[in-house]
Order: C-alpha cells, then sequence, then structure tokens
C-alpha cells in the first residue's frame, strides 16, 4: 500500500486529482488517493437516466412518489420500475445503445491497485458497470449489469471467473442483466438489498453486511432515497496490514422515487462519513451536465470552475470523468453542499427560527433539486 502514496499526492481537489485517481492502464500509476483511507465508488449524482426522461436526476421531492417536479414521475416510473413495460423499455434503450455506441459512450479506463483492477464498463447511453477483479485469484464482481453482453465481453477479455453481481437497486438499467449473467455462470450469486425486488437475487444483505470474493471484502451500505432498498458497496483491499480501512462504493442515491429529501440526506450523509480521500465511482456519465448546473448556482467557486473546465475537456475526448473523490466533491457538488452558507445564500434560504440543522439542510437539498428540475427542463 506504500506505493499508494505516491497517487495520494497528486489526488487534489477540484479536478487535480484526476489525472492520478481516473488512472489506469500500463505504466500509469495506480489511481488510489491513499491507504488507511475510506474510498467510495459512486456519486451522489450518479443516477438512471430513467426512460430517457428530461428530467432531474433527483427529482422528484415531496416523500415517497409525490411529484413536485415538473416530471410526470409517479405513473411513469411505476410503469417503469414495476410493470413488464418498464422491461421492454429497458431492453430497446439496450439494444438501441449498442447500435449507437458500439463501442460504449466514454472510454474505459480501468484502475489497477495491487491486488485489484476496477475496470469501469461503459453501458446503455451512459451508465457504468464495474467489474472488480481479484488479480490474485482471478475471482470477480460486477456491480450493476445493465447490458449483459458488454459485461460478458469484458469477462472475457479479461479472462476472469464471475462469482458475484452487486445490484446497486432494482431498476433495469442497474439489474437488467442479472438473469443472463446468471445463465452464464450458474455458480455467480446475485446481492442487493431484499427491500427492492432485485431480478434473480439470491442473497439479500442487510445493512453493513460484508461479502468475500477472492481477496476482496464488499461492504453493503443502505442508502434508501432514489429506491427503498438502494445499497452502495463498499470494497476492501486485498489482505494487508490496514484491511477494509480502504472502502469503495459504488451505487449513487439517485432520484428521489421512493424517499423524503430528508432520507436522502441521511444517506449523503452516510456516504460522506467514510471520508474525503473515498473514491466515488458514479452510476453515470453526469459530471458535465451537473457541474454545468452546479455552475449557474455557485458563480464563483474556483474548485467548480477548475473541475468544469476539466470535466468539459475529457468528456470532448469521450473520455470517462470517473472516479472523483469525496473531497473535491465536497467543494463543488451543490448536492453534498447543503451546510455550505455561500450556497444557501446563493439560493436565498436562510435556517428558520428553531429549525433544525438538519431540516433547514433537507431544505436547502430540495431546492437545489427543484433548480436542477428547472435547468433540466430548459
Ligand atoms: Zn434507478
Amino acid at each position: 500500500w506504500a506505493a499508494l502514496h505516491g497517487c495520494s499526492a497528486r489526488s487534489g481537489r477540484g479536478g487535480q486529482g484526476r489525472a492520478a485517481a481516473g488512472g489506469t492502464t500500463g505504466d500509469t500509476p495506480p489511481p488510489a488517493p491513499t491507504c488507511g483511507k475510506a474510498m467510495l465508488y459512486v456519486s451522489p449524482m450518479g443516477v438512471p437516466a430513467l426512460a430517457a426522461a428530461p428530467s432531474p436526476r433527483w427529482a422528484p421531492w415531496g416523500g415517497l412518489g409525490v411529484n413536485t417536479g415538473g416530471w410526470s414521475a409517479l405513473p411513469r416510473y411505476s410503469l417503469y420500475a414495476r410493470t413488464r413495460l418498464g422491461y421492454l423499455f429497458y431492453q430497446r434503450q439496450v439494444k438501441k445503445a449498442r447500435e449507437r455506441y458500439p463501442h460504449g459512450h466514454s472510454a474505459p479506463q480501468p484502475c489497477c491497485f495491487p491486488g485489484m483492477k476496477i475496470l469501469p464498463i461503459p453501458v446503455l447511453s451512459n451508465n457504468y458497470s464495474y467489474l472488480v477483479i481479484d488479480t490474485g485469484s482471478g475471482q470477480a464482481a460486477v456491480i450493476d449489469p445493465s447490458d449483459p453482453l458488454a459485461v460478458q465481453a469484458a469477462i472475457e477479455e479479461e479472462g476472469v471467473m464471475l462469482e458475484a453481481i452487486f445490484c446497486t437497486h432494482k431498476h433495469w438499467d442497474h439489474s437488467g442483466g442479472n438473469a443472463a449473467l446468471r445463465q452464464q455462470h450458474g455458480s455467480c450469486k446475485v446481492y442487493g438489498s431484499t427491500l427492492d425486488g432485485i431480478p434473480e437475487l439470491t442473497n439479500p444483505l442487510a445493512d453493513r453486511e460484508k461479502v468475500r470474493v477472492g481477496c476482496l471484502t464488499f461492504e453493503a451500505l443502505a442508502t434508501p432515497g432514489h429506491t427503498v432498498g438502494h445499497m452502495v458497496y463498499g470494497l476492501g483491499g486485498p489482505p494487508n496490514p490496514t484491511p477494509l480501512h480502504d472502502r469503495r462504493l459504488h451505487g449513487g442515491p439517485g432520484r428521489l422515487f421512493e424517499g423524503s429529501p430528508e432520507t436522502m440526506l441521511a444517506s449523503l450523509d452516510v456516504a460522506v462519513g467514510l471520508g474525503e480521500d473515498t473514491l466515488l465511482w458514479p452510476g453515470h456519465e453526469y459530471a458535465l451536465e451537473c457541474l454545468t448546473f452546479a455552475s449557474l448556482l455557485e458563480l464563483d467557486n474556483p474548485a467548480l470552475e477548475q473541475k468544469l473546465q476539466w470535466v468539459t475537456q475529457q468528456r470532448q475526448e469521450k473520455r470517462s470523468t470517473c472516479p472523483s473523490t469525496l473531497g473535491e466533491e465536497q467543494t463543488y457538488n451543490p448536492f453534498l453542499r447543503t451546510h455550505r452558507p455561500e450556497l444557501q445564500a446563493a439560493l436565498g434560504l436562510r435556517r428558520g427560527g428553531g429549525e433544525h440543522p438538519d431540516a433547514f439542510r433537507a431544505r436547502v437539498l430540495k431546492e437545489v433539486r427543484r433548480r436542477k428540475d428547472l435547468y433540466k427542463a430548459t
């Protein structure tokens, strides 16, 4: 793990860490920003492009399924999430994406760590699946397999054995490949929350439950909000003097289809609690849009400007913008800055007399979401 310290030094904020943290194959140094600190892979902004709707990624607010945004979410969402129509729509999405992006929507940038490799697999029009490989044993897990063909191709190219599927939540663009992969890999188990109705689920997980895959240890963290059973996954490295100090998560709170702003805020706080050096790996390639929106909220934020500049360049070259670190996300991501006076001021919000700080932050989060809805609608 000492080697990882070298990366840590270059893994700064505001986008400076990208060159290191995004780093990759061949001679490129491993991306881990530090040893002994938590990592997270999943961005709070990384949410599914549900039904390709021209709508915000965290809508709608106002409690369970209640739409306060511009998107007729409840009927449409119910169709997508709870009926076969949703599955048919997903299949069409997959087909169109394969035609439009035969090599994926972005250039994959593998991240190599001692004993472990994380390979992002660009799927659909902006989703990511992740193949996580214990390089010692060749055992692997995939997170959120949307397109089974793309995942299978990566498995074959890497020459690994698929032992586990981890699903962050039930939506088809995160779980649609479960059945096909299970057919091909008979011993492969499917993990996720029992609350979420994940297809082909074999091993329901409780909050903080751990699963071993080869030398790697995954830890499930319940982060409800986007769906009632949404989970992100921490990942421990191979056996070493600081096992489980390095954790990576995947998932993303996403739109608030099945939770309130308060619920989402609590889930985000769970993620933030993992520490600034935690790596964030998003479920979607949304950074450019999210940061452009953020730059309209906070007009004078150098970290945001710098990151937006870097992201713009990355996307011009069709390169992935992940992972980021939780530390840098907190410098520019409005959904993680509800406690910041400058953001509150920019939104014109003030904490009411007697208002609980968390209640106020939830109100700030709701307002950010509302503005994002308007931004998307225009
Ligand atoms: Zn979803």
